[in-house]
């Protein structure tokens, strides 16, 4: 494990960075989502950071590690509206000017967020990768500002933040369940877990329409795959053409990877807001569709923590969820 390009050393170096900005989620029991004679199922409610999803761990921790005179330049990074969200969000904490490139696809409500939070914002082309492309260039020329990419080693071991606490707070844990886009946030927390736990199981979860990961570890390389309209909107995008970090981490310590359909995400919504009163946007809710649809069985060796980890939702969207028939 100590080949990967990010270690457990690397999250507890990041950590007090981490801390300055996101909260120590809670974790709840599940028991809607129980099966008899088997460990519990728990939420981890990573939704409830102060920008409504993970993604502020992995910025807190990336841009905390950027030197003064870099830092002045301001951040620039291209996102789905979460990460775009916590580097804004970071940013205007510390008084740095931040520019979020976004594709075509991110909900209107996404961009009114990050323009309440004082970025720029540029609406760079019909896709996630033709926004990374933008970023990435506007950051490459003499004096820019610094790039904060999704697949950046500090950002990684800053979401395997998240991981450590799961193992602190439920130590007996056997099975974690994560949504998977670019698999930041599953090969963070599985670097954490394995580090302590090698035995626990570490399953990812996306969307079956356009799981660029899923693909790419099925074929072995990086795959590019369209973007489809998807209620896990946050989960839209491709893993990179050279990913040297996400995709090496979940090739060598991720369990499983699944998918859910719509109708299982829709649902998932529904019973986080009717068990739990709970809003999930529905990258947040693929674990919880995951282990409702009986795609992952709860074992009994040990609970199993689904990871829940947005709350980004339009509210019409959410509107929609509550007021269809009990499912
Ligand atoms: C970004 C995101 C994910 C996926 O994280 P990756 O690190 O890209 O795999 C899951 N859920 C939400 C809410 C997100 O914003």
């Amino acid at each position: 494990m100590t080949d990967l390009p990010v270690t457990v050393d690397d999250i507890l170096r990041v950590r007090p960075l981490v801390e300055r900005f996101a909260s120590v989620t809670p974790v709840v029991r599940a028991g809607e989502l129980a099966v008899a004679g088997r460990g519990a199922v728990l939420l981890k409610l990573d939704s409830l950071q102060p920008t409504g999803s993970f993604k502020l761990r992995g910025a807190a921790a990336r841009i905390g590690s950027i030197d003064d005179r870099h830092l002045r330049r301001g951040v620039i990074t291209a996102s789905t509206g979460n990460h775009g969200r916590a580097v804004a969000y970071v940013a205007r904490e510390l008084g740095i000017p931040a520019t979020v490139c976004l594709s075509e696809n991110v909900p209107p409500g996404k961009v009114a967020a990050l323009e309440r939070l004082d970025c720029t914002v540029d609406i760079a082309g019909p896709s996630q990768d033709a926004a990374s492309e933008r970023a990435a260039k506007v950051a490459k020329a003499a004096g820019g500002p610094t790039f904060v990419s999704i697949f950046d080693v500090d950002v990684i071991a800053g979401h395997g933040t998240c991981g450590l606490e799961i193992v602190e707070q439920v130590p007996e844990v056997a099975t974690v369940v994560v949504p998977v886009s670019a698999g930041g946030l599953i090969s963070g927390i599985a670097v954490a877990i394995k580090a302590h736990r090698p035995d626990v199981r570490v399953i990812g979860v996306s969307m079956d329409r356009g799981a660029a990961m899923h693909a790419s570890v099925h074929a072995g390389h990086p795959v590019q795959l369209d973007e489809v309209e998807t209620l896990a909107d946050s989960l839209q995008g491709g893993i990179g053409r050279h990913n040297d970090t996400s995709f090496p981490i979940v090739r060598a310590l991720v369990d499983d990877l699944l998918l859910v359909t719509e109708d299982e995400i829709a649902r998932a919504m529904y019973s986080a807001l009717a068990d739990h009163r709970l809003v999930l946007e529905g990258a947040g809710a693929v674990g919880i569709a995951a282990v409702a649809s009986g795609k992952v069985t709860p074992t009994s060796d040990g609970p199993t923590v689904v990871v829940c980890s947005g709350a980004n939702a339009e509210l019409t969207r959410v509107a929609a969820i509550a007021s269809r028939r009990a499912m």
